[in-house]
This record gives C-alpha cells, sequence and structure tokens, in this order.
C-alpha cells in the first residue's frame, strides 16, 4: 500500500490515539492536531520517537493550513461531563471545526472522515437504530451542545459534498471504551471499572435499565480505516459499533464480577436526556464494509481492566495528564 501523509485531529484522545498508531503501523506518516482539552500526552508519548510522526498543538476552531493526503476529524469532546463544561466551545468545535476541517480538505482536494456519533439519535423512538432514522433530540437540553453541534457537522459534510463534490466519510459512533480511555473521563465503562479496582461503591444512574451497546475500541479503528479505504460512493453516515446490547447494571455487575470487587452498587439519579436504550443496526457497515466486531464485552473488559489496573498502580488514582 503506498504511504501517505494524514491528519488526525483529536489524536491526543482516546480514538485518536488508537488510530494515530494504526496508521502509523500501516506505512503512513501521522499529524496529530489537538488542543489537548481532554487529550493527553501520554496517549501518544511512545509515538514521539516515530519519525513518521507529528503533533501540532492547535485548537481547529482556527483555521489550519497544512499539506496532507488524507483528513481524520476526531477533535470534539465525548464525555458528557466534558462536552458540558463548556457548551458553546463544544458546538464551535464540532461546527466551525467541520468548516475549517472541510476547507481544507477542498483546498487540498483530498478524502475527509468525521467521527459522528450514535448521539445524533438522541434518546430513540425506533430501536436498533439504522442510518434511515432521524433521531428524536432535544435541541435546548444540557446534551444538545453535542447532539445538535454533531448533526450540524453531518449537514456540512453533506453539502460540502453536493456542493463542492469532496470525498466524504461520515462514521456514527456507538459508545467505545478500551485502554487509554481518562480514569476521571466520566463515561459508564471508565467509572465502573476504576471504582471496582478501588472498591469504591459503582454509580449506578436511575435503576441501571437503560441500556448500551459497548464496542471494543481495536474493533472500532478497523472499521473507521475499512470506511475510509472503502470506494467513494461509500460516503456513510455508516454506524459502527458492537450490536451487543447490555443494561448498565448487567455492566456494573459484569465489572464486579471480573475485578472480583467487594464494592456494593449504589443508585445515584438519572440526569437528564440520558437515552434510554441504545444498539446499532449495522447491516449496512457489513454489507458495505465487510466489518463486524469480533471482541465480546467480556474480553474487552479483561483488557480494560488490566489498563486501568496497571494506571492506577502507578499512579495511585489521580494520573498526570
Ligand atoms: P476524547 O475526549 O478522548 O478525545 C477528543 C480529543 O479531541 C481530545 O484529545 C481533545 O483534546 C481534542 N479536542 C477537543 N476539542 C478540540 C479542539 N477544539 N481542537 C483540537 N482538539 C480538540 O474522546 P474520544 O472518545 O477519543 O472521541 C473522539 C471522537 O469520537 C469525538 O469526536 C467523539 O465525539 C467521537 N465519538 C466517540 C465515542 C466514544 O464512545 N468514545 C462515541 C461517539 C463519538
Ligand atoms: N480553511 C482552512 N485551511 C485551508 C483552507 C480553508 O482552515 O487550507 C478554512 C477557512 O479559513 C474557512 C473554512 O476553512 O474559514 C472554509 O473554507 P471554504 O473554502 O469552504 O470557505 P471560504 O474560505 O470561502 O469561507
Ligand atoms: N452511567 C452510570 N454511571 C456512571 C456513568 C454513566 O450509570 O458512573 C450511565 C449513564 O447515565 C448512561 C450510560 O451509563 O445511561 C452511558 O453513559 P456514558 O456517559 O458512558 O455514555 P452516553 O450516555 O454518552 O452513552
Amino acid at each position: 500500500m503506498e504511504s501517505r501523509r494524514i491528519l488526525v485531529t483529536g489524536g491526543a484522545g482516546f480514538l485518536g490515539s488508537h488510530l494515530c498508531e494504526r496508521l502509523l503501523d500501516d506505512g503512513h506518516e501521522v499529524l496529530c492536531v489537538d488542543n489537548f482539552f481532554t487529550g493527553r500526552r501520554r496517549n501518544i508519548e511512545r509515538l514521539f520517537d516515530d519519525r513518521k510522526f507529528e503533533l501540532l498543538r492547535h485548537d481547529v476552531t482556527f483555521p489550519l493550513f497544512v499539506e496532507v493526503d488524507e483528513i481524520y476529524n476526531l477533535a470534539c469532546p465525548a464525555s458528557p461531563i466534558h462536552y458540558q463544561f463548556d457548551p458553546v466551545q463544544t458546538t464551535k468545535t464540532s461546527v466551525i471545526g467541520a468548516i475549517n476541517m472541510l476547507g481544507l480538505a477542498k483546498r487540498l482536494r483530498v478524502k475527509v472522515f468525521q467521527a459522528s456519533t450514535s448521539e445524533v439519535y438522541g434518546d430513540p423512538t425506533v430501536h436498533p437504530q439504522p442510518e434511515s432514522y432521524w433521531g428524536h433530540v432535544n435541541p435546548l437540553g444540557p446534551r444538545a451542545c453535542y447532539d445538535e453541534g454533531k448533526r450540524c457537522a453531518e449537514t456540512l459534510f453533506f453539502d460540502y459534498h453536493r456542493q463542492h463534490r469532496l470525498k466524504i466519510k461520515v462514521a456514527r459512533i456507538f459508545n467505545t471504551y478500551g485502554p487509554r480511555m481518562h480514569p476521571k473521563d466520566g463515561r459508564v465503562v471508565s467509572n465502573f471499572i476504576v471504582q471496582a479496582l478501588q472498591n469504591q461503591p459503582i454509580t449506578v444512574y436511575g435503576e441501571g435499565q437503560q441500556t448500551r451497546s459497548f464496542c471494543y475500541v481495536d474493533d472500532l479503528i478497523r472499521g473507521f480505516v475499512a470506511l475510509m479505504d472503502a470506494p467513494d460512493a461509500v460516503t456513510g453516515p455508516i454506524n459502527i459499533g458492537n450490536p451487543t446490547e447490555f443494561t448498565i447494571r448487567q455492566l456494573a455487575e459484569t465489572v464486579i464480577d471480573l475485578t472480583g470487587s467487594r464494592s456494593p452498587l449504589v443508585f445515584e439519579p438519572l440526569p437528564a436526556d440520558d437515552p434510554k436504550q441504545r444498539r446499532p443496526d449495522i447491516s449496512a457497515a457489513e454489507r458495505l464494509l465487510g466489518w463486524r466486531p469480533t471482541i465480546a464485552l467480556r474480553e474487552g473488559l479483561v483488557r480494560t481492566i488490566a489498563y486501568f489496573d496497571e494506571l492506577l498502580g502507578k499512579c495511585d488514582g489521580a494520573p498526570e495528564r
């Protein structure tokens, strides 16, 4: 395969760092752009010795003039506590960030990939969610800065595609977990594992009857690359996620079982607009990309628990950024 120079925005984050590594392993040059809002140097420090890896501290809400052959746009906080910390900046990152990356792709005439999200479906009334479902999003609630920002970014991607004939790839990512999640990220898998390893109470929001479908990070990254390398006609939006659905309570019990933890479950209020159910219909990814996840939840959790166990052992629960 020919070597390309590839821009990854949000490359110091959880998913971005795995993507940078995969692209370097494939022999490409990688330009990682990140403002370190939620990303961490430790996620990418092992890549600093690779002469094909370059890091640029930059906020995608400002224009970016670089020369690359392909763009993956992942920059955006993904955890509710982080994207709700500065909601205006979250919407700006999705919308103005998308405009800048699309403008860059247009000048260079290169393919551009957007990390969209299952949150475009909101609290879905159709289950499982196919790409044709328009969604059920509260445009005024606390999640709207993320959901509507990502929806608007999709609109921009499809308008640049129609208006400027840009080659676009839009992935709708469902809940993903794995090594390099931030221990204080606030997402359910990292919270439960950190709590279980420390024998602290496991914080189940609501009664834990809401569902999610968790994809292991390696499966997801394989899906990203399959979409980027698919024929130009495959623009998406395309669901990338694991269709095996669990209640949050089942997740808590599985984590306790795998860690041998003494943690009790504690029930806390359900956050506003928390989706009650979520599961991807991945028939399009199977048909168009030949992609499906292969790593079951228990197997992925074992790997993720090993990562957190080492991290907490090293840093006493308060790792440096
Ligand atoms: P993350 O928070 O670990 O990574 C996001 C990265 O973007 C961080 O490194 C952060 O510093 C960077 N960033 C944020 N704002 C920026 C800005 N204005 N300019 C430059 N960099 C900026 O989150 P993640 O889980 O790795 O998510 C990556 C992408 O995938 C996001 O776009 C997210 O919306 C999407 N996504 C993730 C999931 C998931 O389950 N992890 C699900 C759906 C969608
Ligand atoms: N842009 C960028 N890098 C480039 C080209 C464009 O960051 O190499 C930005 C540019 O600043 C603009 C946005 O992308 O704000 C959209 O560019 P486009 O050409 O679509 O629109 P225009 O410049 O005509 O407003
Ligand atoms: N959740 C929970 N305890 C936690 C963190 C999250 O019960 O400590 C729940 C949350 O209310 C939601 C689900 O787990 O129903 C997934 O939350 P997460 O923030 O990981 O992702 P998202 O809501 O964006 O899917």
